[in-house]
């Protein structure tokens, strides 16, 4: 059996290929399956799923939603979504008129700063797909206003800097029902984002959430420390959940992380994908 990836992004979000490159490439690369997983957004996935129909190759419909979350970030990748579901369409709708009302702002702020910039050249980095803070970080860049993306944020994007407009968030448990609702298995990704550092308290969020629809664990992750991915190993498999891996690859021009393998040490394996249709198996024929 071979290798996988269950976390990627595309230009529907802020990645680098089209949903069609990404398949093409996963394929090129030996690579047995992957899930697209674009930020707050679907829209790349009936390219994608085309696609990889096409030149036959397995392309699970995914996504990575943002959640309410202190001190730290938390996002919940959702897989084999229905993706004609409307509910689903709704929820993101909502979230796509949300980022339309921020970017301006960030751009006013921008502004301010004395920076020249305007919002088509903002558009044009976002390659169609939908428009985010690292948008503005590659004008930015381009522009030559800051040396490198990193400092894009850290001097103006990133929460506290200048130029930074807060978004809104669903909280955990509604974006884990509309997840389920849309027959999508929800995952917690990349936990080393969430700000806590002791076990216990990850599990009690964990359980918590675990009750509002949570199935697994991405527990492999190029950011994650080899102490991490023990202590998520642990966990999921003390409570039973689901384990994932991907390489949140964005184009490897971005960070050097490149899909699959991350920087040479990732190896996720087919299995996964097969426990995640067992359990959606499970699910939709218990509900049926
Ligand atoms: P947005 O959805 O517009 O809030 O942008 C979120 C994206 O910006 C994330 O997926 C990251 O790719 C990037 N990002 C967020 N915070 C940082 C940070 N502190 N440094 C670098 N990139 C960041
Ligand atoms: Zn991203
Ligand atoms: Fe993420
Ligand atoms: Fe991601």
């Amino acid at each position: 059996m071979g290798y996988v990836d269950l976390h990627l992004h595309t230009t529907a979000s802020d990645g680098v290929l089209t949903p069609s490159q990404i398949v093409r490439y996963a394929k090129a690369k030996g690579l047995q399956a992957i899930a697209i997983t674009d930020h707050d957004t679907i829209e790349g996935l009936e390219e994608g799923l085309f696609e990889g129909e096409k030149i036959g190759f397995e392309v699970i419909p995914g996504i990575e939603v943002s959640a309410e979350h202190s001190p730290g970030s938390m996002h919940i990748l959702g897989f084999f979504l229905d993706i004609h579901h409307s509910p689903l369409h709704e929820k993101l709708k909502y979230l796509q008129k949300a980022r339309a009302e921020r970017n301006p702002k960030i751009l006013e702020k921008l502004n301010r700063l004395g920076i020249d910039i305007t919002f088509e050249e903002v558009l044009r980095a976002s390659g169609g797909g939908q428009v985010g803070r690292p948008h503005f970080a590659n004008v930015l860049l381009e522009k030559k206003v800051v040396r490198n993306f990193q400092e894009a944020f850290d001097r103006f994007l990133k929460k506290g800097a200048p130029a930074y407009v807060d978004k809104f968030r669903f909280t955990p448990k509604e974006a884990l029902h509309f997840i389920n609702e849309a027959k999508g298995i929800a995952v917690l990704a990349h936990p080393n984002t969430l700000g806590i550092d002791q076990y216990s308290e990850l599990e009690k969020l964990v359980l918590r959430l675990v009750g509002e629809g949570l199935r697994g664990i991405e527990v492999y992750y190029p950011e994650h420390s080899l102490s991490e991915v023990a202590q998520y190993e642990t966990l999921a498999k003390r409570n039973g959940l689901l384990i994932t891996g991907g390489t949140d690859y964005h184009g490897i021009e971005k960070n050097g992380l490149d899909i699959g393998v991350g920087r040479g040490e990732m190896k996720i394996p087919y299995s996964m994908v097969e426990n995640l249709k067992a359990l959606r198996n499970r699910v939709s024929g218990a509900s049926s």
